[in-house]
């Protein structure tokens, strides 16, 4: 029996799609021989801060290195805590760790799997510097309150962006319109997600959704101070070459991956739409699937991962039966962090967390997914349920 395999990513039609403009770009670094920080490091910098409108953009080595630059150069370190959510790829609270400061974990909201904004203040301490939102699956955080929050307690805001490149936060679609000021939604409507806050951290991991052919990341900022400290700090901490001023790091953006990200951003917006009408499609197909729960699409999410809810328990014996089936399925993430062996028995629980923990399951998602193939997903996941 022929069986139709449907992974959970395929990345080769996208590539297929631009593959000249790719090589020439490849090939223009390579003759050029200006490897490290050569010029489309610099054009991709600039067209990233027209894209996203905000004043600069600092190409980093990772979306992890973006994470721990774009937190020292807030001056955040030693003796601090910063606020994030615990349902999220680990090198969010890594990177707090890393810096010195201690992850402070505040449960997240059923609805849209991101920090809720409600439980913060509980959390705060006169040792929190800051507030680090995650945009989980390409749906932004509910950054009104986040911003409030943050106003009032004068916390700095670095924003996880690593699923959500060209997200754009909407305050018509965001739960949290009600209990904001008009003020703070006025000034944040129609923002990208990476602008809101002080800081934004992009990854270029492949799998993302501007993704590079190796590992990158971009810090983004509106300050000048912070982006004079975050370009310090990815190359050894030097202003002037050889008169290193701080501890820093190698962290720069390799010139192949921001001449490959040049060509890719050109198509961003196309590909992000693809992804909301894969979205669009697969929420109308599970409709009257009993115990599945789809995801809510607000204006402005770029469902880098498309994500639903398994109901009834059997979310393990589901992702099984899919995989039998062909069907490739993840669980993003299986164990939060907070619960991580890392941080074993240092945190109170986290239900809501600990509970989508054990229900989320992620379907096949990439721009150019085909209409006839979310039907078999959808087909294999009717008999599994059942
Ligand atoms: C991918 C990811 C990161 C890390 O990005 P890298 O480029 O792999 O270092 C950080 N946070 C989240 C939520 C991610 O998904």
């Amino acid at each position: 029996m022929s069986q139709l395999k449907i992974p959970i990513l395929n990345l080769k039609p996208q590539y297929q799609s631009i593959s000249e403009e790719i090589k020439e770009a490849i090939n223009r670094v390579v003759e050029s021989a200006q490897f490290i920080m050569g010029p489309d490091v610099k054009l991709f910098e600039q067209e990233i801060t027209e894209y996203l409108g905000v004043k600069h953009a600092i190409g980093v080595n990772s979306g992890t290195d973006a994470l721990v630059i774009g937190l020292r150069a807030l001056g955040i370190g030693e003796g601090d805590e910063v606020i994030t959510t615990p349902f999220s790829f680990f090198a969010t609270a890594e990177s707090i760790s890393n810096v010195g400061a201690t992850p402070v974990f505040v449960d997240i909201d059923a609805n849209n799997f991101n920090i809720d904004p409600t439980k913060i203040k509980d959390k705060i301490t006169p040792k929190t510097k800051g507030i680090m939102p995650v945009h989980l699956y390409g749906c932004p955080a509910m950054m009104g309150q986040i911003t409030e929050i943050a106003q009032e307690h004068e916390l700095k805001i670095i924003e996880d962006c690593a699923q959500s490149f060209g997200a754009r936060y909407y305050v018509t679609s965001s739960s949290d319109d009600s209990l904001c000021k008009d003020e703070t939604l006025v000034t944040i409507n129609g923002k990208a997600t990476g602008t809101i806050g002080d800081v934004g951290a992009y990854s270029f991991f492949p799998s993302k959704n501007l993704g590079g052919y190796g590992d990158g990341g971009m810090i983004v900022t509106n300050d000048d101070q912070v982006a004079e400290n975050a370009r310090m700090l990815r190359v050894h901490g030097a202003k002037k070459k050889y008169h290193n001023e701080v501890l820093g790091y190698n962290s720069r953006l390799d010139t192949i991956q921001a001449a490959i990200l040049r060509v890719k951003l050109k198509y961003i917006d196309q590909w992000n739409e693809g992804r909301r009408r894969v979205a669009k499609t697969y929420n109308e197909l599970l409709a009257d699937i009993p115990d599945i729960i789809t995801p809510e699409i607000p204006d402005g999410h770029v469902f880098h991962q498309y994500t639903i809810r398994i109901t009834n328990g059997k979310r393990d014996e589901v992702k099984a039966y899919l995989a039998e089936q062909g069907i490739g399925s993840m669980i993003y993430y299986p164990v939060p962090q907070d619960k991580l062996p890392v941080y074993k028995g240092k945190y109170p629980v986290n239900s809501v967390s600990d509970l989508l923990g054990e229900q989320v399951l992620s379907l096949p998602i990439w721009p150019e997914l085909e209409q006839n193939s979310q039907s078999k997903v959808v087909e294999v996941l009717r008999q599994a349920i059942k």
